[in-house]
């Protein structure tokens, strides 16, 4: 019989808590997860979720032109755009639901409350008390980075992806600042709905992790659709007019502008909800930010435990998943060859359309490693199945060791980038190379056909063009 309560309590129900805790009660350990709001965590409920339920819903509006096309006379005069947000919602209550019956479904036991750690081997939950346990994992997640001064969020006209996600009209015009993935999301959904769009980056370009050449061809089709999009800028002032926020900008020579919106989201990163969690009462102190942790996610202190938005690793859903059943399985002693999760192998995808999805090093990466590879591509405009559904914008771009074939980054922005990136992860993490790839049959006529194509310009050959 244990000394302790718990084999192992979760601070935070989000998609690396939630996960841990179903893993960690499959490998039989006893398990408790604790959570302040809701389970699901950002991810489902005031983050991923909702807002690819806002793409979907906005992608759909979007595409009356195709009906236009066809004829059919098309009044959206009676959009109702809190319809659209009510829709998000359900979508990401369902899923919380969800993971409340799965937690259930494997004795999981879910504790609502605040939670702080007292101990190594104790933790303190607002009104329910004090709890013992033999391991802790501490998921507690992020929230939007709030730059402050002039731009202090309000969550009125100053707002984060919070107040954007739980907006039920929309503005007549916005200015993002911060062209990621959570910016530029937001960006295709109200450029969808007609609202003025302006996206603000302060470097040289957006999408700054990906590859260069991606980054300059979402831009080229962004503007073409009518958003305006400044790189090289940065947001100095706001103050406010009768018409709504001014804005001035400032570029590296000092030149100043002004521009003008009805709302600002603040879109430029998130902070980890380090604080007021009593990792100082056992010792554990942040670097950079970030909670320090080894190859199983473990902290300096034994039987402690941090996955997710809190370490410093790529702020997604899929690697706090990923890094709370490492940590699990870790702490239960069972077999398994996986630790620390590979950089190389971390998917990314930015979910406007065109979808923009990508893992390991860009042509940029490559070059200033020195290594010898061949950048091969093929466009979309040439597959018949997306000349066919009228989404022929982007292109598959691989980077693959010249000598050995070996993928060392692939890139796709195109129709169905999210889903056609795992082809090429799964190649890479098998270990096969660009010419295996392209022994493989690929069905006709479907866009997967791009990937097989890319791997055969990187041989020397492409069928189709
Ligand atoms: C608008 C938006 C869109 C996004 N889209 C994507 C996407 O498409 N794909 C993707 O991979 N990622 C996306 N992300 C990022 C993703 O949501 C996060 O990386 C992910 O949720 C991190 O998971 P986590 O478990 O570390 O933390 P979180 O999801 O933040 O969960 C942490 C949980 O801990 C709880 N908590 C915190 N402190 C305490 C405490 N002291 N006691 C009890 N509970 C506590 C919080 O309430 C929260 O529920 C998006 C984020 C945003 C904001």
């Amino acid at each position: 019989m244990s000394d302790f309560q718990y084999d192992l309590m979760i601070i935070g129900a989000g998609p690396g808590g939630y996960v841990a805790a179903i893993r960690a009660a499959q490998l039989g350990l006893k398990t408790a997860v604790i959570e302040r709001d809701k389970p699901g965590g950002v991810c489902l409920n005031i983050g991923c979720i909702p807002s690819k339920s806002l793409i979907h819903q906005a992608t759909v509006f979007a595409e009356k032109s195709l009906l236009q096309d066809m004829g059919v006379k098309i009044d959206v005069s009676g959009l109702d755009f809190s319809k659209v947000f009510h829709k998000s919602r359900l979508a990401a209550e369902k899923l919380s639901q969800g993971v409340q019956f799965l937690l259930r479904k494997n004795r999981v036991e879910y504790i609502k409350g605040y939670a702080r750690v007292e101990g190594p081997h104790k933790i303190k939950v607002d009104d329910k008390g004090s709890f013992t346990t033999k391991n802790i994992l501490i998921a507690t997640g992020s929230r939007p980075r709030d730059l402050g001064g002039d731009f202090t969020i309000n969550e009125q006209d100053i707002i984060s992806s919070n107040g954007a996600l739980m907006a039920t009209t929309l503005p007549k015009s916005v200015v993002i600042l911060g062209s990621g993935a959570i910016g530029l999301e937001f960006a295709y959904v109200w450029n969808c709905f007609g609202v003025g769009v302006t996206v603000v980056e302060m470097l040289d370009r957006i999408l700054p992790l990906e590859d260069r050449e991606h980054s300059e061809l979402l831009k080229k089709i962004l503007t073409s659709r009518g958003m305006t999009i400044m790189t090289g800028q940065k947001a100095v002032a706001l103050k406010r007019d009768t018409k709504g926020l001014v804005i001035t900008l400032e570029d590296a020579a000092k030149k100043q502008q002004q521009i003008e919106g009805e709302k600002l989201l603040v879109a430029v990163g998130r902070t980890p909800n380090t604080e007021n969690i009593g990792l100082e009462s056992i010792g554990i102190s942040l670097e950079r930010g970030f909670v320090p942790v080894g190859d199983y996610y473990q902290t300096k202190v034994p039987g402690v435990y941090a996955i997710g938005d809190i370490i410093a690793s790529p702020l997604l859903a899929h690697v706090a998943s990923k890094e709370g059943e490492i940590a699990v399985t870790h702490m239960a002693g069972a077999p398994s060859h996986e630790k620390r999760i590979d950089p190389m192998e971390i998917p990314s995808v930015t979910y406007c359309i065109p979808e923009v999805a990508s893992f390991g090093l860009t042509e940029d990466d490559a070059k200033k490693q020195g290594l010898a590879v061949n950048i091969s591509r093929f466009p979309f405009s040439a597959i018949g199945r997306a000349v066919a559904s009228e989404t022929t914008e982007g292109q598959v771009k691989l980077v693959s060791i010249k000598q050995t074939g070996e993928i060392v980054g692939a890139h796709i922005l195109g129709p169905g980038a999210s889903d056609l990136i795992h082809e090429l992860l799964l190649a890479r993490h098998a270990e096969l190379t660009t010419e295996e790839i392209g022994s493989m049959i690929h069905a006709h006529p479907t866009l997967a056909e791009a990937v097989v194509e890319s791997a055969y310009s990187s041989l020397g050959h492409t069928l189709h063009i």
